[in-house]
């Protein structure tokens, strides 16, 4: 069972803890008024509770045991309002902390966003979506956890520790080391179970991914899966990984949920030896113990051993929130695609007169994709890119839109070296129709507006007219306005062309690239698309990356890639005459009906 995802549960713990979180803190000083303020809500609310607590001691001493109602009423006012106070305090320090939370956390997802827009695209081929997805969401979901509650929670933790231990060492030295005395054996047994517990989690967590990563791998697959007829085969597999996760899911829980009675009994035997130190010492009178001390010894000792245990859970929250955000800043800090030269030109009216003068690139250094490449295309040519499947076409297409930057030689566009013309002026000069292009989630009509996102419904038509889009959307039931689900999957791909067809003849480029579709539609669509294209290429300066005949013989230029090389160029009946490389292809594919 190889395939499987690991990347979820793999980096768990973060690398470089300290430094992540003083880069979370940086997004802090912008909040400063919120925290000062949460903070002192916090303080308020719990000195006020052990304050609370020992009026109520103080009550039972001076006015229950004497009968005092009178004093017992205004104890009790006064511990309305604390109480009441403490409350509207909690609340506004929660609200204060969710708002901070919440707003550092969109704006993270924001500059995630703006990241992805100026990533360049060979990151993309590097990590995959699943993976990045996951950062947007989960990773700062957990870092939004930390900042909304875990902070403040170890920070009430803290204040707590020390105002009882302090209230506790005033009124009874002696009955204080024996609360605290439960501490070590509880930090021991707690620690020894989070150990165990958390080796069953980060089991639970890899088996979780594991089964995460099958899923998603058949449902992405569904039709291969069917083709196959594997489906009880992938059923029996994902009982075996579901099953794994049930036992792992268990133990993990079950281990972890000893640490709840434990710590009850750890409490119980500590009000034990409360009430018997205190009672003891009370008979004794050792240290004027009163009923009202031990009783309050008694609502102390909870409150004192509570935060030793919670602490230790929003520390994970904590330690996940920073290896989170260390993914996060991962991505953040990843090489942008390089901004334009400062000087660099908008191109205004373009020609599209295109030269690649002794051009080489390569994706990854020491391997060589284009080798000297030369190549001439006047205003208004049609140049075709023939070759084999690798020979390295559409990385001239990638070339000439800038995707990628060359090592050497030089591309001009009307002359002038599109490394010193800026990357959105290049791109909205160049068109480019690919096989499968992408659709969104939207109406047909807003999908052929992405090509311009001025253009008016009237021009949308006659755009959709003009690559023969219009007669299939026009028998759609809702026509322009049906909306496209799952990249337009409920679209044939001959309609999915015709569609972006639509949207580069509304986007009017200077120069067009074209990737002929090399899946067969039925002929009919493919006139209808070849007739769309056709009026598209019309008047443009036209790269046909060219799988079929049709398009190669009405080309100004044939160029013949192999191996990063053009190996042969001219026009087909030229290239047909020297019975070279290009003459085999199209020979070849006379059976065939497609050159790649
Ligand atoms: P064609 O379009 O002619 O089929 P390509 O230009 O896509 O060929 O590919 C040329 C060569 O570059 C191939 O060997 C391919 O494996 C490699 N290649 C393509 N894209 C990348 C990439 N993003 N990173 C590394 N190598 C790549």
């Amino acid at each position: 069972m190889g395939r499987h995802n690991q990347s979820v549960t793999q980096r768990k713990k973060p690398k470089h803890a300290k430094k992540t979180l003083w880069r979370i803190c940086g997004y802090l000083p912008k909040y400063w008024h919120m925290i000062l303020i949460s903070v002192f809500c916090t303080a308020f609310m719990t000195f006020g509770t052990i304050y609370a607590t020992r009026l109520i001691g103080v009550a039972i001493d001076d006015y229950i045991i004497t009968l005092d109602f009178r004093g017992l009423a205004k104890v009790c006012i006064v511990l309305l309002v604390v109480y009441i106070s403490s409350s509207v305090f909690t609340w506004l320090q929660s609200y204060l902390m969710l708002w901070m939370g919440q707003d550092i956390t969109a704006n993270i997802r924001k500059e995630l966003f703006r990241k992805f827009q100026v990533l360049p695209l060979s990151y993309y081929t590097h990590t995959t979506n699943g993976e990045l997805m996951s950062r947007v969401t989960n990773d700062v979901d957990n870092i939004s956890t930390m900042l909304n509650s875990a902070v403040s929670q170890v920070l009430q933790s803290i204040l707590t520790v020390i105002g009882t231990l302090a209230v506790m060492l005033y009124l009874s030295v002696p009955m204080t080391i024996a609360v605290v005395a439960v501490i070590p054996i509880m930090l021991v047994l707690v620690g020894m179970i989070t150990k165990r517990s958390r080796i069953y989690f980060r089991e639970k967590q890899k088996t979780l991914g594991d089964l995460n990563g099958y899923i998603e791998e058949v449902i992405s697959g569904q039709k291969v899966v069917k083709v196959f007829c594997r489906e009880e085969a992938e059923t029996e597999a994902f009982s075996k990984w579901n099953d794994a996760l049930r036992r792992v899911g268990v133990r993990s829980e079950v281990f972890a949920g000893i640490i709840g009675p434990l710590m009850t009994m750890l409490n119980n035997i500590t009000y034990g030896i409360v009430v018997i130190v205190g009672g003891m010492m009370m008979v004794l009178g050792i240290g004027q113990i009163s009923l009202g001390i031990i009783s309050n010894f008694i609502i102390y000792s909870k409150q004192f051993i509570r935060p030793f245990n919670e602490l230790a859970n929003q520390m994970n929250a904590i330690l996940s929130a920073v290896a989170g955000a260390e993914r996060v800043f991962e991505i953040l800090d990843a090489e942008e695609e390089p901004r334009d030269d400062t000087d660099a030109m908008e191109l205004s009216a373009m020609k599209g007169d295109v030269t690649l003068s002794d051009v080489s690139f390569s994706y990854d250094e020491g391997d060589t994709t284009l080798h000297h490449i030369n190549l001439s295309v006047k205003a208004g040519q049609t140049v075709a890119l023939v070759g084999p499947t690798g020979a390295g076409k559409t990385t001239i297409i990638n070339l000439l839109s800038r995707f990628y930057d060359i090592d050497s030689g030089k591309i001009t566009i009307d002359g002038m070296d599109i490394q010193k013309i800026k990357r959105s002026s290049i791109r909205s000069a160049l068109g480019i129709v690919l096989q499968d292009t992408y659709l969104f989630t939207d109406t047909i009509r807003e999908n052929i507006r992405y090509g311009r996102l001025d253009a008016t419904d009237e021009e949308i038509e006659e755009a959709a007219k003009l690559s023969n889009a219009h007669e299939f959307i026009k028998h759609l039931p809702e026509g322009y306005d049906t909306v496209l689900s799952d990249g337009g999957g409920n679209l044939s791909q001959g309609q999915r062309q015709m569609l972006s067809i639509a949207r580069a003849i509304l986007a009017n480029p200077s120069v067009l690239v074209l990737d002929e579709a090399t899946s067969s539609v039925d002929t009919r669509t493919e006139l209808h698309i070849q007739e769309g294209m056709e009026n598209l290429m019309q008047g443009r300066t036209n790269f046909v990356i060219a799988h079929r005949l049709s398009t190669i013989r009405n080309a100004d230029l044939i160029a013949v890639i192999d191996h990063g090389e053009i190996v042969e160029r001219g026009s087909h009946d030229e290239l047909m005459a020297q019975k070279g490389f290009y003459y085999n292809l199209y020979t070849n594919q006379i059976g065939n009906q497609s050159i790649d």
